[in-house]
C-alpha cells in the first residue's frame, strides 16, 4: 500500500476567492480577474444549504484540453485518467532574467531534462510581463518528446511573441495545459508524483481542479 508517511504532499492549487454578492444582486470582485460566482439556497425538501455556481472554467488552478482549442476536441470526460497523474519533472527558470522588465523566452535546450511521456511542470519567481514565455520551437519540442502534460507558475504559456504556438502544439495533440499553480517553489528535488484531476464533466473545455504533488522524503 502508498505510505503516505513517505511523502511530502504539496498542494499546489490557488484558492479561488468568489466574488462578493451584494444586496443590490450584483457581485464584487476582488482578486479573482474572471468570474466565479456563489449563490447560497436553501434545498426545499429538507432546508440543507447548496450553491448555485456561474462561472468561467478558466478560472483559478485548471486543466485545459483540446477542447479548449479545438471545435470538437477531448474535453474533461474524456481524456484518459492516466494522463493527469504521474511523475513529473520540475523546471526552474530563475535563470532567465527579465530584460528591461520583458521575460525572456525558454527554447528547447531549456528542455534537455525532459523525458519522453512525463509530466512537465515549469516554475519562474518573475511575474506578469517579466515571466518567461515559452517560444514557439520549445512548444514544438515540448510536443515531440510526447509529454504527457504541461503545469506553469509564472510561465507564459502564450504571448504577443509566440501567440498560439502552445495552444497549437500541445492542445491539437491532447497535451493538456494546467494554468495557475501555486508553491512549485516548495518542491525540493527535481522530480515529484503529480495528481490534478478534472471533474468529470462531458463536454467541458477546461476545469478546476485540486493539484498536488507527491514528493518522497529522502533519509528513509
Ligand atoms: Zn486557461
Amino acid at each position: 500500500m502508498l505510505d503516505l508517511k513517505r511523502f511530502r504532499i504539496i498542494d499546489l492549487t490557488r484558492e479561488v476567492l468568489p466574488g462578493v454578492l451584494k444586496v443590490n444582486g450584483e457581485y464584487l470582485h476582488g482578486r479573482e480577474f474572471r468570474r466565479f460566482e456563489l449563490r447560497q439556497f436553501r434545498y426545499s425538501p429538507d432546508g440543507t444549504f447548496m450553491h448555485w455556481i456561474e462561472s468561467e472554467t478558466h478560472v483559478g488552478t485548471h486543466v485545459e484540453m483540446s477542447a479548449h482549442y479545438v471545435d470538437g476536441g477531448k474535453s474533461a470526460s474524456e481524456m484518459p485518467l492516466e494522463t493527469f497523474i504521474g511523475e513529473a519533472v520540475v523546471l526552474r527558470f530563475a535563470d532567465l532574467k527579465p530584460i528591461d522588465g520583458k521575460g525572456q523566452p525558454i527554447r528547447p535546450f531549456h528542455l534537455k531534462r525532459v523525458k519522453k511521456g512525463e509530466i512537465v511542470l515549469m516554475w519562474s519567481p518573475y511575474k506578469g510581463d517579466e515571466a518567461p514565455y515559452i517560444s514557439p520551437l520549445a512548444a514544438r519540442s515540448l510536443a515531440e518528446k510526447r509529454i504527457k502534460m504541461l503545469g506553469v507558475e509564472n510561465v507564459r504559456v502564450e504571448s504577443s511573441l509566440n501567440f498560439l504556438a502552445t495552444h497549437d502544439n500541445l492542445l491539437k495533440n491532447d497535451i493538456p495545459i494546467v494554468e495557475g499553480l501555486v508553491n512549485l517553489d516548495q518542491i525540493k528535488g527535481d522530480r515529484v508524483f503529480y495528481i490534478g484531476l478534472p471533474l468529470k464533466v462531458r463536454g467541458l473545455d477546461s476545469s478546476w481542479i485540486r493539484a498536488v504533488a507527491l514528493e518522497e522524503i529522502e533519509s528513509l
